[in-house]
């Protein structure tokens, strides 16, 4: 895998392969995982040539101490990459070789910024289009890949890509959990073994929805599923949404997509999950 810590150095690379090969693209923050290998095989079946970049993007962070306490694995992120044959890595030497070239810009985004993340993280989503942004310009992908674990983000970035009219092939990958059905992050490394098994009944509640959800008001469902969110962790939020706007919803109607989204922390780390709801 060839490494490269500057922008310059990796577009050269890129310039002189990329004539008639395809690129696919993993953005990462590192602290790499199952989940984010899944994204780098996809890729691989998919284009010539994978990049991946680690870059921990301070921009996006709306509580410092979660960005001081991100946790750091370059040596073992590397194995990882190379397990899975992962072509090039961009591993930038500091925040300023990212943004070096940024122009400032806006979009309209509507509702998928206002709800849940964006309501919740204030600044988040304009520090992830803003590097996400700045790494598409740099890596130039056909295709680039993200995982619907944060399918507000990826809905996000989708939208801003159309927007821009960016000519890259945004790709939703599934979300990868553990045997225990919790969903692979690298916040969860962050927690102590009986915060891990507190931290099952976020997937166990979603799964519950799932099951549970008919056609029709759907409160009284929402509201139990934060009751038992409680017993074991601080939800922050509990929203079924339709899968293309991001709308919450109180009713279910037949033949319209739906997802329900929880963010809730345990011991102080907090974990975000989703799951598909059909009616
Ligand atoms: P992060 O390093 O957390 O910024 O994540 C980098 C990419 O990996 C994002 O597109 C995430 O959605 C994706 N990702 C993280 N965890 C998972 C998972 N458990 N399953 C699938 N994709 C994931």
């Amino acid at each position: 895998m060839k490494v490269f810590s500057t922008q310059d150095e990796l577009k050269s690379f890129l310039q002189r392969f990329s004539t008639n090969k395809s690129v696919g693209f993993v953005p990462t923050m590192g602290a790499l995982h199952a989940g984010h290998l899944s994204l780098i095989r996809a890729s691989k079946a998919d284009t010539d040539l994978t990049v991946c970049s680690i870059f921990v993007n301070p921009t996006q962070f709306n509580e410092s101490a979660d960005f001081e306490n991100y946790p750091i694995t370059i040596d073992a992120d590397i194995e990882l990459l190379e397990s899975v044959s992962c072509d090039v890595l961009y591993l930038p030497n500091s925040p300023e070789d990212v943004y070096k070239n940024e122009v400032p810009f806006s979009i309209e985004t509507g509702v998928l910024s206002e709800v849940m993340e964006g309501k919740n993280r204030l600044g988040h989503f304009d520090g992830v289009m803003r590097v996400v942004k700045l790494l598409l310009e740099i890596v130039e992908p056909d295709k680039a890949y993200f995982g619907l674990k944060d399918f507000q983000q990826y809905a996000i970035i989708k939208n801003m890509v159309d927007k821009l009219g960016m000519k890259v092939d945004v790709v939703g990958c599934p979300i990868i959990r553990e045997e225990s059905g919790l969903a692979m992050s690298s916040r969860n490394a962050l927690l102590s073994n009986t915060d891990k098994k507190k931290a099952l009944i976020i997937y166990q509640t979603l799964k519950e929805l799932q099951n549970s959800v008919e056609v029709g008001e759907v409160s009284d469902l929402i509201n139990k599923g934060l009751e038992q969110l409680k017993q074991y962790t601080e939800p922050e939020y509990l929203t079924i949404a339709e899968s293309d706007t991001l709308q919450p919803v109180s009713r279910l109607e037949q033949e319209k997509k739906y997802r329900a989204f929880i963010v809730a922390r345990i011991g102080g780390v907090r974990l975000i999950d989703n799951i598909e709801i059909f009616v």
